[in-house]
């Protein structure tokens, strides 16, 4: 299965607002940096944002972009290019995932950056936004040069990042694994001292070495969480409801194997390798066993469809969990489903969600639904600060809280300002930002 970046019209960045002009944005609609801060800039409009707060948040604080040289196994050396972005910390510390992907690239970097910022905002954990990523493709390399490349980017963005400042995470192709190499390299830079303090500056750590319980479930947990929280706002039950799942890594899989313990039917996957269908349901415990072990979830029972197949197959729930802008205005005409919870970060483009509108399809938006990721590394960075740990029910009990009360923050914002979901989350996020900097003033 390959990305559909579909062509968009010019008018999908629907009227132009005078601050991409004021900020010399060039005229892209295919560009996700510009979808993304248009998204945020309508929203802003309906609360009137104050204009000094709109420009801030239109342009991250930092770009910072890396080269450096790694060895390969053969004994050659390869440059690699690294990114990372801190959009805003008025609300406290930078905070974001690593990306490491082939296709990783600045203005992606600085999207899911602004969309972290929306995020610890909406969940009110104390973080500001921040992501980064390198740009390489993990299923080239071994082991030991992923490790090497891991270790070498931490080197090159360590004085610019830290515990208290900016503090980095796993996304798409990162893992536990790599946060531990990624910590060890910035506990070691300073001969092994303030040790203890270093380990947080990720989060998102196998449970052996700092991290907690429940962070690598945590961001399905918590599309599950919102996901129940609203069902009843569309009439669906979770027994018997019928789930397909576009990407069946950590977010999908995670919340495909919750919402199968909590009686729900896998009816359709899909990844880069292909799509599967099975109306029986499938076991999602099974497939994430067959995905690690055979790469994809091709190959597992169920027949195996199309991609356009997959997206008409018929479900209550479609959860897109794979990349951005993977369902545009064909992909959105074609989807047989009552509800959409984003648990990727921006799969649907402008286009796509107005013909979701249009359809009367609800959207459960990537800030709201995908936001548990963080929260539970808010919960590390916290129990790694105070040198105490956690219970799972802890863990669960505080995220389902935080959860909960996002939902509703954002439920509330639709009914007081007549607005789809996605604008909702929005404006709940924007409106608790909106105030830190009202309080706080702009420097000088
Ligand atoms: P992952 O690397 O574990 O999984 C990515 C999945 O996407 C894989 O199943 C892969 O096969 C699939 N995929 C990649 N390219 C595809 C294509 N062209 N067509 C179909 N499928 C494709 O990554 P993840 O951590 O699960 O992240 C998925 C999304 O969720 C990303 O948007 C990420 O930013 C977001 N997210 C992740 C977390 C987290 O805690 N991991 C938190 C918040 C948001």
């Amino acid at each position: 299965m390959s990305t559909t970046v579909v062509s968009e019209s010019t008018t999908s960045l629907t009227a132009r607002d005078p601050i991409f002009d004021e900020l010399g944005f060039p005229k892209d609609p295919n560009n996700l940096y510009l979808q993304t801060v248009a998204t945020m800039l309508e929203a802003a409009d309906v609360i009137d944002l104050r204009h000094r707060v709109k420009i801030i948040l239109a342009q991250p604080k930092n770009e910072i972009m890396v080269h450096f040289p790694v060895r390969m196994d053969d004994g050659h050396h390869r440059l690699f290019k690294g990114y990372r972005v801190q959009h805003n910390n008025a609300l406290g510390p930078y905070k974001g995932g690593l990306r490491f992907h082939e296709t990783v690239n600045l203005d992606d970097v600085k999207s899911l950056a602004l969309l972290m910022t929306m995020k610890c905002s909406l969940v009110r954990v104390p973080f500001g936004g921040g992501k980064g990523g390198v740009k390489v493709n993990p299923r080239e390399h071994s082991a030991g040069e992923m490790e090497r490349i891991t270790r070498r980017f931490c080197s090159a963005i360590m004085g610019m990042i830290g515990p208290e400042y900016d503090i980095p995470a796993p996304d798409v192709g990162s893992n536990a694994q790599y946060m531990a190499w990624f910590a060890d390299t910035y506990m070691m830079s300073n001969e092994g001292k303030d040790a203890l303090d270093g380990l947080r500056v990720v989060t998102g750590k196998p449970v052996e070495f700092g991290g907690s319980l429940g962070r690598e479930k945590a961001t399905g947990q918590g599309v599950v969480d919102t996901l129940v929280e609203l069902l009843p706002e569309v009439g669906l039950n979770v027994q018997g409801m019928r789930v397909s799942v576009l990407g069946y890594g950590n977010v999908g899989s995670w919340t495909a194997r919750i919402l199968h313990d909590m009686g729900a039917k896998i009816v359709a996957a899909a990844d880069h390798t292909g799509a599967i269908r099975d109306d029986r349901g499938l076991d999602a415990h099974k497939l994430a066993e067959h995905v690690v072990a055979n790469g994809g979830v091709r190959g597992y029972q169920g027949e195996a469809i199309s991609t356009d197949e997959f997206y008409k197959t018929p479900v209550d729930v479609l959860v897109p969990a794979a990349l951005e802008q993977m369902i545009g205005e064909r992909e959105a005409r074609m989807i047989d489903a009552k509800v959409v919870v984003e648990g990727a970060n921006a799969p649907t483009t402008p286009a796509g969600d107005r013909v979701f509108n249009s359809r009367g399809i609800e959207v459960i938006p990537a800030i709201l639904a995908n936001a548990g990721g963080v929260t539970v590394s808010y919960f590390e960075w916290v129990q790694n600060k105070t040198s105490s740990y956690w219970d799972i029910e802890q863990v669960d009990r505080e995220l389902n809280r935080h959860m909960v009360m996002a939902a509703r923050r954002t439920v509330l914002a639709r009914q007081r300002y007549k607005v789809d979901l996605r604008t909702a989350a929005y404006i709940a996020a924007l409106d608790h930002i909106g105030k830190a900097y009202a309080v706080r003033g702009i420097f000088p």
